[in-house]
């Protein structure tokens, strides 16, 4: 048995035994999507200086830089459709055997893929929200405007500022969605963490909270993590590679007598 397949075969394990099977995915399970993760040279971010919700607030130049790119990015997330690692996660949802799913995404693709208990720490860019009344849009109704030369556009309601419904630098995670995703993170008996580098806080801190609570982490990212001390298991390679894989061993194991696995 070579090194990968061993370790495939140690989650695979860890995967069937969990009785409360948590997910927590960041930019690395997306960039198979086309979605470049804002860290990667040559993406979006790296086009365009990074507007703080404050000078959001405060400056209309802000503003301008802000919605150019946003415009940027809904082109290249218009395409994005979700990847073998989206859908394997939402085959162990349907199976029964995925309790939650925290991301750091914005981008929506867990939901196209099939998952439905989705916690998004960082808000979604599917959605645009009036600041002042809450009106809501679909993104392709903003994105209509912004493609029109409208760079700030503002409420027909009431006048004021409307923003992606996103949590932006500056901005203060929502408390209810990050005191649920911590809430399962300490329930967890194993937590799958997929495609984050474990580097913006506090979204970081949940595998370490599940870790503290006794879970077994399996990591599979590309890069280093801070935290690989605390995996049992830790993989380098493509997020969709692994997750198939270990789902297809666990697979055997996996059927929730819900009826499921005649449909695979
Ligand atoms: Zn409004």
């Amino acid at each position: 048995m070579d090194d990968f397949t061993g370790r495939v075969a140690q989650a695979a394990d860890l995967v069937k035994g969990a009785t409360r099977l948590v997910a927590f995915t960041g930019a690395g399970i997306s960039t198979d999507s086309g979605i470049s993760d804002f860290r990667s040279p040559g993406g979006v971010w790296d086009r365009y200086r990074i507007v703080t919700f404050q000078e959001f607030l405060s400056s209309r130049e802000a503003r301008v830089e802000y919605w150019s790119m946003k415009r940027d990015l809904f082109r290249e997330m218009k395409h994005a459709v979700p990847n073998r690692a989206h859908r394997a996660l939402a085959d162990l949802e349907r199976a029964g055997r995925l309790r939650c799913l925290i991301t750091q995404n914005i981008d929506g693709l867990h939901q196209d893929g099939g998952s439905r208990e989705v916690i998004e720490l960082h808000g979604t860019n599917r959605k645009a929200h009036c600041l002042k009344c809450g009106k809501t849009w679909p993104i392709e109704e903003i994105q209509a405007l912004l493609e029109a030369g409208n760079l700030d556009p503002a409420c027909d309601a009431c006048g004021s500022l409307v923003k992606p419904a996103t949590i932006s630098f500056g901005q203060s995670m929502p408390e209810g969605e990050l005191m649920r995703a911590s809430r399962f993170a300490a329930g967890s008996d194993v937590l799958l963490m997929i495609g984050s580098s474990l580097q913006v806080e506090p979204a970081a801190s949940i595998p370490r909270e599940a870790h503290r609570a006794g879970a077994k982490l399996i990591f599979i990212n590309r890069t280093e993590t801070p935290w690989d001390h605390l995996a049992t298991v830790v993989f380098r390679e493509g997020a969709g590679e692994v997750l198939e894989a270990i789902v297809g061993m666990a697979g055997r194991g996996l059927s929730s007598g819900q009826g499921e696995d005649h449909h695979r």
